[in-house]
């Protein structure tokens, strides 16, 4: 989804489906809150209860808004998929909220979607053009109004029409009269796993998902895969072009809960071997480790253990400070740092400090941190970062600002430094983050991401993205 206010693309979410149990939509609120991290601007449900859909669409968190009997009373059935959006400002409309619902010709229709299509303006122009009428601002409708215009007989032969015409990342869950339906793009760009709860299968974007309603984890949705689950079978097809898998490395590094398993082993597993390649690859004589919390804390403790120098609490983390507050203003953004981050003055005054991230995007978090960190009397302080530079924006779903925003995309490593005041600033290899993950980029043997945001190579064209942000730069 598009938002003009902000110039960027936004849309981190999380996607949850459950079929067939009396308490669909309990399961799913708490599917959703475990999928929180990936969105909180806001949540919603839509649930069948054999006769009829309903949809509870709230902004806030999870648990603010379905936490009582009173609103998930109004969401009965036994099958029911939920949503959570990420939080910004700009476009975060009450309709722009999924799970999206239509009643299409066929019967309703309910689709809730993580990632972001790239051909949104050329399609939804056509799509106006012969006289769609648009809702909302998300490229979610336009799948909703490609199915509804497609010509096939079958729901599912509509979808594979629509799915055709529409190009980006997409882990999709859908909701109609008698199927539950998962579908993950062609490339697998966002994750979308399969379990079981007492029998009734369950969709969701990572397994803590699974975890938290204590269902089996079966396995992940292929790439290019559609799954369908009706009231005696789950079938799969794949409709599409096969293409190898590359899912996107930013998940594992910032994005999935350090709990979910991807693969065999859990995130916060690669996000520590992420740490202890980043020490292999830097030495620096320092007395603490210290993570930026949370987000650095798994590469820390990496990164700590490799090195061999003590691992630190040196920076506390508010929890009632959650991104939401952090608004996307230059200003808002820098005030928001400080109330989320403070420092533990024992474990800092007089030593030499490694502050360690997992990220930079716009250098603003590292530079409050890093100027924190020197006033309460670090000798010296080092930021290890445990990616490589982020040069490219993402168009794929994930929340990341322009090139002119981009502190490694307008400045080399001195300038980075002096920028966000360190003594040294170093960040992974490619070659090493994919060490990191036992992987190899040169060895397509082994598994391969979409890792665009550091070499700028997009699996899926992003040509029209590109052309109408020039456009929008040149108006200013
Ligand atoms: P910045 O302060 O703009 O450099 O952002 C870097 C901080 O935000 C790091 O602590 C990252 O863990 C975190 N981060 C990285 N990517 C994202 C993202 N797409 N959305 C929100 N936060 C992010």
């Amino acid at each position: 989804m598009y938002c003009k206010d902000t110039d960027r693309y936004m849309d981190e979410c999380g996607v949850f489906g459950i079929f067939g149990t009396e308490e669909a939509s309990v399961l799913t609120t708490l599917g959703l809150h475990s999928l929180q991290h990936r969105g909180q601007e806001g949540a919603g449900i839509v649930s069948f209860d054999g006769n009829n859909f309903h949809s509870v669409r709230k902004q806030g968190l999870v648990g603010d808004n379905f936490n009582n009997t009173n609103i998930l009373s109004q969401l009965p059935g036994k099958t029911a998929i939920g949503h959570v959006r990420y939080s910004t400002t700009g476009e975060s409309k009450p309709e722009n909220l999924q799970p999206l619902f239509a009643n299409l010709a066929i019967g309703g229709f309910a689709c809730a979607h993580n990632g972001n299509l790239t051909n949104t303006y050329s399609i939804k122009k056509k799509l106006v053009e012969s006289g769609s009428i648009f809702q909302t601002s998300s490229d979610t409708e336009i799948i909703l109004q490609l199915v509804a215009k497609s010509k096939k007989k079958k729901l599912i032969d509509k979808l594979i029409d629509a799915l055709k015409q529409i190009k980006g990342a997409y882990s999709l869950i859908i909701l109609t009269n008698k199927k539950l339906i998962g579908v993950r793009d062609p490339f697998g760009i966002r994750p979308l796993v399969l379990g079981e709860k007492d029998g009734s299968p369950v969709l969701a974007s990572e397994t803590c998902a699974l975890d938290m309603i204590g269902a089996k984890y079966i396995r992940d949705v292929e790439n290019g895969e559609i799954i369908i689950i009706t009231e005696n079978s789950t079938e799969s097809i794949k409709p599409f072009k096969r293409v190898p898998e590359r899912p996107c490395i930013f998940e594992r590094i910032y994005f999935a809960s350090p709990d979910s398993m991807v693969g065999k082993k859990t995130v916060y597993t690669y996000r520590k071997s992420l740490g202890e390649q980043l020490a292999k690859e830097n030495s620096v004589a320092a007395d603490v480790v210290v993570p930026i919390p949370d987000s650095g804390v798994s590469a820390a403790i990496g990164f700590s253990q490799k090195s061999s120098i003590p691992f630190e609490l040196g920076i506390i983390r508010s929890h009632y400070v959650g991104r939401t507050f952090i608004e996307p203003s230059q200003t808002i953004r820098q005030f928001g740092v400080k109330l989320k981050h403070s420092v533990n003055k024992s474990c800092i005054e007089n030593k030499k400090v490694i502050l360690i991230d997992d990220s930079i995007v716009r250098g603003t978090t590292a530079s409050k941190i890093v100027k924190m960190v020197y006033e309460a009397g670090a000798k010296e302080v080092h930021l290890g970062i445990s990616c490589p530079p982020i040069m490219h924006p993402d168009f794929y779903g994930i929340d990341t600002p322009n090139y002119n925003e981009l502190i490694a995309s307008q400045s080399d490593l001195n300038e980075m430094t002096k920028l966000v005041g360190a003594k040294s600033l170093f960040f992974l290899s490619l070659a090493g983050t994919y060490k990191a993950m036992g992987c190899d980029k040169r060895n397509p043997i082994t598994p391969q991401f979409t890792d665009h945001c550091f070499t700028g190579e997009y699996p899926i064209d992003v040509s029209e993205i590109l052309e109408i942000n020039k456009k929008i730069n040149e108006k200013r």
